[in-house]
């Protein structure tokens, strides 16, 4: 399954475990890259079908659906670079280039900003490619909902919220679980008057439907639809988890 996402940027989706996304990009330039192998076999598959080899892994946190790939992918493609959050390479078999926030990567010609989101892990970290415009979320954010908050506090999870509110609306959102269904409840539970959100709700089952992924989403999207986006403080986001985990 392949998305056109912006021109600059082919992202491809590769379906692992239940419910998770690996992505495979390919720049003009002809930079080749893979986020999230959860799983090494259907990601090594899908790239030799394509004719690929990866010059870089991103890793968006420590988590076994999301890194458990990465040692059978490195010794597969032992050229590739892997990239991780530096404070969980202790939790990744193997991470050539650890990375903070707002760090500034090459990805072939382009340019991957890193931007740390602690809060499911104290480590989780989001990658926006700025000329594809798109944004790498794992675990974090979500199409119409959040990742739980495992490590870090309220305070932080809502610091990282904004940190993605800030990117550009047209970015495009690719996220590491296909929960955008099983998520549309709550949100319409939440804001039962929003219009934006009941016309994604049926975009989102038409494409189910239809077989397809519900991502990309965008960041404009998401902060017209989706209820954790649509905060104004920690406070509230504490208030809404609360709600969340009673739901
Ligand atoms: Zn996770
Ligand atoms: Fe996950």
């Amino acid at each position: 399954m392949t998305s056109a996402a912006a021109s600059l940027l082919k992202v491809s989706f590769v379906p692992v475990y239940r419910d998770n996304y690996a992505y495979i990009l390919q720049t003009k330039c002809g930079a080749i890259g893979v986020v999230d192998p959860g799983e090494a076999e259907p990601v090594i598959h899908t790239l030799d079908d394509m004719g690929l080899v990866p010059d870089y892994i991103f890793v968006t946190h420590y988590h076994w659906d999301h890194a458990d790939g990465v040692a059978e992918l490195k010794s597969y493609y032992p050229s590739a670079k892997v990239i991780a959050p530096d404070i969980e390479k202790q939790k990744i078999d193997i991470v050539d280039v650890p990375v903070r926030h707002n760090q500034i990567l090459a990805f072939g010609k382009q340019r991957v900003r890193v931007i740390a989101t602690p809060g499911h892990t104290l480590g989780s970290t989001c990658y926006y490619f700025e000329e594809g415009k798109a944004v790498f979320t794992g675990d974090t954010l979500f199409s119409l909902s959040c990742g739980g908050l495992f490590e870090g506090t309220p305070e932080q999870m809502y610091s990282s919220f904004e940190k993605l509110k800030a990117l550009p609306d047209e970015t495009l959102l690719y996220c590491g679980h296909e929960y955008t269904r099983a998520s549309a409840g709550f949100c319409l539970r939440v804001d039962p008057n929003n219009s934006d959100l009941k016309a994604r709700i049926e975009q989102v089952k038409d494409l189910c439907n239809k077989g397809l992924p519900t991502l990309p989403s965008t960041i404009g999207m998401e902060k017209k639809t989706n209820v954790f986006m649509r905060l104004n403080s920690a406070k509230e986001y504490r208030e809404l988890r609360q709600r969340k985990l009673s739901y």
